[in-house]
C-alpha cells in the first residue's frame, strides 16, 4: 500500500476491503496442506505480521474478516511448525513459484509511465528501475509505476512461454500448474508437484537459468569455428527443448527479417544483405537438415549474434529471486492487492487468451465514489475507459476510484 495514501482515502479503502472480506461467498482459495504453511499479512498501518498459521479455511477466513489486511500472503514452503521462528520452522519442501512482472520486462511504454528516484542521491530516471543507482551505487529507490494494459499483455506472453517450457520441456502436467493475475502488474505461476517439492535453491536456480536462457552456449549447438571446410556444423534438428525453440525462432526471424533487422543486431550491411538475398536457401536447409547452411561471408560470428537474439526472444522473463527463494511468501489467491484494489485471481491454462485482468480482477462491482484525481493516464476497468485526468474532480465506479486511490493518483473527496 502506498505510504502516502491520504488518511480519509485510506479509511474508505479500508472499509471497502472490510466489506469484501465479509462477503458470504468470499472467493479466497486456501492453499493445499494449509496447516503446514506460514501466513503473513500487511496491515493498513503498514505493519507486517508473519509466522501465522491456520488449521483450516474457517480460521483463515475469520482472521481475514477481523484483521482486514491490506495484503495477504502465504509461504510457498511447507513447515513442521509454520508459526515458529524461521530457524525452528522445520522446512519440509516448497512449491515452485514464478513471478512475471512488468517491473522486469522492458516495454516501449514503460518509459512513459514508470519512474524511479534513488533514495540515496535523488537521481531519477524512467522505465525499468536499475539494480543499483548509476550515480551513487545505492540500491534503494522510490518508484512510481502504472499497471498498464500493454505491459500486462507483454507479461502474459512471457507467462505463455514459461508454461510451454514447464509442460513441454519439464514434462509437468497442466494439473500441477496454476496461473494467476497478481492484482497489479503481472502473473504468478505456481507449480505443486511431488517432483519439485524437495528441490533446494541451487536446483531451482538451474530451472531459472533454463527458462530464462541464461548461460546459453551456442557452441553446444555446433556453432563454433571447426577445422572442416564448413565454418560450422550446426545441429538444430533434434526437435525438443531449446533446439526446437531455436529452430522455430530462427525460421520466424529469417522469414520476416528486413535488412534493417540485421543492422539492429550489429551485423554489417553487406552480411545482412547476403542473408537477406539467400533467405529461401537458409530456410530450406534449416528446416530440412537443421543446419544454418553455408552462405558466403556469413560466418559463425554472425550466426552467433542472431542465435543470441533468438534466445532473448524465446526465453521467459521471470523474477529470478522469487523462484530461488524456498521460504518466499506469495500473495494469497482471491485476496485484494492494496496497490490497485484488484484481486489476485486464477484462471485455467486453456483460458489464457481470454483472460482480462481489468475485467476478471475486479473486486468492487457496486456503487461509485467521488475523487479528486491528481494525474492519471487513460485506463480501462471492465469495458469502460476512464481519463486521462489531471487535477480534476470526478465521480467514478468504485473499482475505478479505488484503483486510482491505491496508486496514489487520487484522493476520495468527502
Ligand atoms: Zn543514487
Ligand atoms: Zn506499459
Amino acid at each position: 500500500m502506498s505510504g502516502v495514501i491520504r488518511v480519509y482515502s485510506k479509511f474508505i479503502v479500508n472499509q471497502l476491503f472490510r466489506d469484501y472480506y465479509a462477503s458470504k461467498n468470499l472467493d479466497v482459495i486456501s492453499p493445499s496442506m494449509m496447516n503446514k504453511r506460514e501466513f503473513g499479512f500487511l496491515s493498513f498501518d503498514n505493519v507486517m505480521i508473519r509466522h501465522k498459521s491456520f488449521l483450516n479455511k474457517n480460521e483463515l477466513f475469520n482472521f481475514l474478516r477481523e484483521f482486514v489486511p491490506a495484503d495477504a500472503y502465504y509461504s510457498c514452503a511447507y513447515y513442521e511448525n509454520p508459526q515458529a521462528n524461521m530457524d525452528a520452522k522445520g522446512w519440509l519442501g516448497a512449491d515452485l513459484i514464478f513471478d512475471i512482472d512488468a517491473d522486469h520486462i522492458p516495454t516501449p511504454c514503460g518509459k512513459t509511465h514508470d519512474e524511479w528516484t534513488c533514495i540515496g542521491c535523488g537521481f531519477s530516471g524512467k522505465g525499468i528501475t536499475p539494480e543499483k543507482c548509476p550515480v551513487c551505487g545505492k540500491a534503494k529507490f522510490e518508484t512510481k509505476t502504472w499497471p498498464c494494459e500493454v505491459c500486462l499483455e507483454t507479461a502474459k506472453k512471457e507467462a505463455t512461454k514459461l508454461l510451454d517450457m514447464l509442460i513441454q520441456d519439464f514434462g509437468l502436467s497442466d494439473k500441477e500448474i496454476q496461473v494467476f493475475f497478481s492484482g497489479h502488474r503481472g502473473y504468478h505461476v505456481h507449480v505443486e508437484s511431488q517432483a519439485i517439492r524437495a528441490l533446494d535453491s541451487v536446483s531451482r536456480k538451474e530451472i531459472v537459468d533454463y527458462v530464462s536462457g541464461l548461460g546459453f552456449d551456442v557452441a553446444f549447438y555446433g556453432l563454433y569455428k571447426g577445422k572442416s571446410k564448413k565454418h560450422f556444423h550446426s545441429t538444430f534438428l533434434n526437435i525438443s527443448g531449446w533446439r526446437k525453440r531455436l529452430v522455430s525462432g530462427l525460421l520466424n526471424f529469417i522469414f520476416n527479417a528486413k535488412a534493417e533487422d540485421f543492422k539492429k543486431l550489429g551485423i554489417k550491411a553487406n552480411i545482412g544483405q547476403s542473408i537477406f538475398s539467400n533467405k529461401d536457401l537458409i530456410l530450406k536447409t534449416l528446416s530440412e537438415k537443421g543446419e544454418l547452411g553455408l552462405i558466403k561471408n556469413v560466418g559463425v560470428k554472425t550466426w552467433k549474434k542472431i542465435v543470441e537474439h533468438i534466445v532473448k526472444v524465446q526465453s521467459a522473463k521471470i523474477d529470478t529471486v522469487v523462484t530461488t527463494d524456498i521460504h518466499r511468501l506469495i500473495r494469497l489467491p482471491g485476496t485484494l492487492n492494496s496497490k490497485t484494489g484488484l484481486k489476485k485471481v486464477g484462471f485455467p491454462l486453456s483460458a489464457m487468451d481470454d483472460f482480462d485482468p481489468f475485467k476478471h480482477g475486479i473486486a468492487f462491482r457496486k456503487g461509485a465514489l467521488r475523487v479528486f484525481v491528481f494525474s492519471a493516464p487513460a485506463f480501462r476497468i471492465g469495458s469502460e475507459v476512464f481519463g486521462p485526468y489531471i487535477n480534476q474532480r470526478v465521480e467514478l465506479p468504485t473499482a475505478a476510484a479505488v484503483f486510482l486511490v491505491c496508486k496514489d493518483r487520487a484522493k476520495v473527496v468527502e
